[in-house]
């Protein structure tokens, strides 16, 4: 019964409530924390500027500040996931909304998704050309729609018809530095297909297979952005956005809006959020695997993660994962130089890293 209700029955039966005690709130953890990435890769202090590094920190700080305040003040790790996301697909430095990198026709398409632990409600979008900020259209279809992943024009339909949304044009998202990106990964394309043909194999990059393929990253920087949370009400949420791979093709889609390759939440088990090369983590199912190790196996996290990586290298992958399990373990393993990565445990001071 409402607790008006309640109360106004006391006094019609004549019986004055004895006291005004509060509802019982739900039990508030004091563990709660979070852990971000900006993408792994060939990252290290010889090709890193001192003003750009300082460049990332601050970025890095300011979207972990922004997501640690929402799960200070006791909001929900879904919200917490989403300020910390939106900073960073904001920056121009990560390849993730404003600076995503760019696909073989010069354009940006863009990933995203969210997961919600408490429930395992979902939602993701691929292949977006005109959302500025991708993971606020994958919350609108987790809460707005009966769907988990919309792709392509019907993404775009689809934020059009929720509103609130922001739309720009493709133009908003491209930077020069991701155009001389391109041309380079363009430049050794070229070359690989001019030596297949020179071999007398199939000549064009249609018929590259996987190994070849870091034609499409030639820095092998990937750069996409996650984040995973714990809030103080025991809620885990993880979620991810990219621009994909520099040079990819037209339509292609990586592992981060996947739910279970690029990310993954449950309650019962972890939140993770992946970055690298997505051919590989897709096949992996990068981050349900390491949810799967902690619920069958009841293997602790790092262990948990560092064994889902080990497959990813096993079949020729890199890149890296983060994750946070329901006691406040963190986990951050990743097989390349670099990546770039923050955490902030309640009652411990921020970290900011880049490189190994
Ligand atoms: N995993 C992303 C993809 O393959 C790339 C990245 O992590 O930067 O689309």
């Amino acid at each position: 019964m409402h607790l008006r209700a309640f109360a106004l029955g006391l006094v019609l039966a004549g019986v004055s409530p004895a006291a005004e005690t509060p509802p019982p709130s739900p039990a508030m953890s004091p563990i709660h924390g979070l852990v971000l990435h900006g993408g792994a890769g060939v990252i290290t202090r010889e090709n890193l500027t001192p003003e750009l590094e300082a460049q990332y920190r601050e970025d890095l700080g300011r979207a972990l500040a922004a997501g640690h305040a929402v799960l200070a003040g006791g909001g929900t790790a879904l919200d917490a996931v989403i300020a910390t996301i939106r900073i960073l697909e904001d920056s121009p430095r990560f390849n993730a909304g404003h600076g995503a990198v760019l696909n073989g026709e010069g354009r940006c398409e863009l990933d995203a998704s969210l997961m919600d632990g408490r429930t395992l409600a979902a939602g993701a979008v691929a292949g977006v050309t005109r959302v500025r900020n991708p993971i606020t259209l994958a919350r609108a279809v987790m809460e707005r729609s009966p769907h988990v992943l919309f792709a392509g024009a019907g993404a775009e339909r689809f934020a059009e018809q929720v509103g609130g949304i922001e739309l720009v044009p493709n133009e908003y998202f491209q930077t020069e530095r991701r155009r001389e990106e391109l041309l380079r990964a363009q430049k050794k394309e070229r070359e690989q297909a001019n030596r297949r043909a020179a071999l007398g194999g199939p000549g064009g990059p249609v018929f590259a297979t996987i190994d070849e393929n870091d034609s499409l990253d030639v820095e092998r920087k990937f750069g996409t952005v996650g984040c995973v949370a714990l809030d103080q009400h025991g809620n885990l949420a993880a979620g991810t956005s990219t621009g994909g791979m520099t040079n990819k093709k037209f339509g292609r889609v990586g592992d981060s809006p996947l739910i279970g390759a690029g990310t993954y939440a449950a309650n019962a088990t972890c939140a993770v959020s992946a970055t690298g090369h997505g051919e590989y983590f897709i096949r992996v199912g990068v981050a349900r695997d390491i949810a799967a190790q902690v619920e069958y196996l009841g293997r602790p996290l790092a262990e948990a993660a560092a064994n889902t990586l080990a497959k990813v290298k096993a079949l020729g992958g890199d890149g890296g994962v983060i994750a946070i399990d329901r006691s406040g373990n963190i986990a951050l393993p990743f097989n390349t130089p670099g990546m770039y990565r923050a955490h902030h445990l309640a009652g411990q001071t921020p970290e900011i890293a880049i490189f190994r």
